[in-house]
C-alpha cells in the first residue's frame, strides 16, 4: 500500500510538472501572439427587445492562432489571467474595441451604437486600469457615454472600498459599467444600491429554462423588477428561443443577447448586419 502511494505521488507530480509546463510554454505563446496581432475580437449584437432593434455590440477576444484554428476564450482567459497577461490584452481589446466603433462610425452605420467590453479581475485590480480606459478613448474618438464595461459581482465584492473608488474613476471618465453574468456570483444586493452601476446582464444559466421552469421565470421577474426600481438597463444574456424572448419581453427585460439574434462574428459581418438589418 505503501508503494502504491509513491507511485500515486509520483503521477501526481509527473501530471503536475506536466500542466506546469504547458501553462509556461503557452503563456510564450501568447505574449508571442498578442505581438504578432492574432489575436481579433468579434461582437455579439445586443438587440432592444421591445424594439427588435440592434442598439449594441459585446466586444469577444478570440485567438486566431496559426495551428490550432480560431480559439474561444476558454482556451486562454484562465490562463492569461493568472499570468498577469490578460492586463496587456485586455488593453488591446478596450483600444481594439474602441478604434472598430470609430470606424463603423466612419462608415456611418452606427449612430448611437454602444460597445460593451469585458475586464478581468487582474485588470480591474491593476492600476492602471483607468489610464487604459481614458487612453483608448482619447485615440479612437468615441464618446464615452457609448462604452460600458462590463464586471463579476465577485470582483466587486472581494473589496468594496476599492472597487468603489476604481467604478468612481471609471465614471467620471463618463463610461457606464454593467454586472456581468448577474446572479451567479454573491447574492448580496446590498452593493448594487452603493456601487455606481448602469447595466445587470442577467447570467445564461436562468434564461435557459425562462419559459419552462417556473422557478427560473419567478426570477428573472424578480431582478428585473429589482433592476427597474434601481433604474438599471437590464440585459438578458444566452437567448437561444423565440419563446425565451417572448416570456422576458412579458416580463419587462428592455435588452438581450445571444444565438436568436446573433451569433459573435467579425467586424464586416456585424458591419453587413448593421447596414442591412438595422431592425433585426
Ligand atoms: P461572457 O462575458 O459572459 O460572454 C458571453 C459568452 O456567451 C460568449 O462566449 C458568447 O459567445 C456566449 N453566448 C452568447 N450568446 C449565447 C447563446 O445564445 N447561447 C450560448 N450557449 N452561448 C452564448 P465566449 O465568446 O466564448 O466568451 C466566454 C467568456 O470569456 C466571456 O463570457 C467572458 O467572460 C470571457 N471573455 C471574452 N472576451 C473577453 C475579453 O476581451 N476580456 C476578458 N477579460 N474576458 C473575456
Ligand atoms: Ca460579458
Ligand atoms: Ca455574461
Ligand atoms: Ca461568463
Amino acid at each position: 500500500a505503501k508503494r502504491q502511494g509513491r507511485n500515486a505521488y509520483a503521477v501526481f507530480d509527473e501530471a503536475m510538472y506536466a500542466s506546469v509546463i504547458n501553462e509556461a510554454r503557452q503563456r510564450m505563446e501568447m505574449e508571442r501572439a498578442l505581438a504578432e496581432e492574432q489575436f481579433v475580437v468579434h461582437y455579439q449584437p445586443v438587440v432592444d427587445l421591445p424594439h427588435q432593434r440592434v442598439t449594441g455590440v459585446e466586444a469577444l477576444v478570440r485567438w486566431q492562432h496559426p495551428e490550432r484554428g480560431l480559439l474561444a476564450p476558454n482556451h486562454f482567459i484562465d490562463n492569461a489571467e493568472e499570468s498577469g497577461l490578460i492586463v496587456p490584452l485586455g488593453r488591446w481589446v478596450l483600444q481594439e474595441a474602441c478604434h472598430q466603433l470609430a470606424r463603423w462610425q466612419a462608415d456611418g452605420y452606427a449612430e448611437g451604437l454602444t460597445m460593451n467590453v469585458n475586464l478581468s479581475a487582474r485588470q480591474f485590480q491593476y492600476a492602471g486600469l483607468v489610464g487604459d480606459v481614458r487612453d483608448a478613448i482619447a485615440s479612437s474618438g468615441v464618446e464615452a457615454g457609448l462604452l460600458t464595461l462590463e464586471l463579476t459581482e465577485s470582483m466587486l465584492l472581494q473589496d468594496i472600498d476599492a472597487a468603489s473608488e476604481t467604478l468612481h474613476a471609471l465614471r467620471r471618465l463618463g463610461v457606464h459599467l454593467a454586472i456581468d453574468d448577474f446572479g451567479t456570483g454573491y447574492s448580496s444586493l446590498n452593493y448594487l444600491k452603493r456601487l455606481p452601476v448602469d447595466v445587470i446582464k442577467i447570467d445564461r444559466a436562468f434564461i435557459a429554462e425562462v419559459a419552462t421552469d417556473a422557478g427560473d421565470k419567478t426570477l428573472v421577474d424578480a431582478v428585473v423588477t429589482l433592476s427597474r426600481a434601481l433604474s438599471l438597463k437590464t440585459v438578458a444574456e444566452g437567448i437561444e428561443t423565440d419563446d425565451q424572448q417572448a416570456m422576458l419581453h412579458l416580463l419587462g427585460c428592455e435588452y438581450g443577447q445571444g444565438y436568436l439574434f446573433g451569433r459573435p462574428a467579425g467586424p464586416e459581418a456585424i458591419a453587413s448586419l448593421l447596414r442591412e438589418h438595422a431592425e433585426v
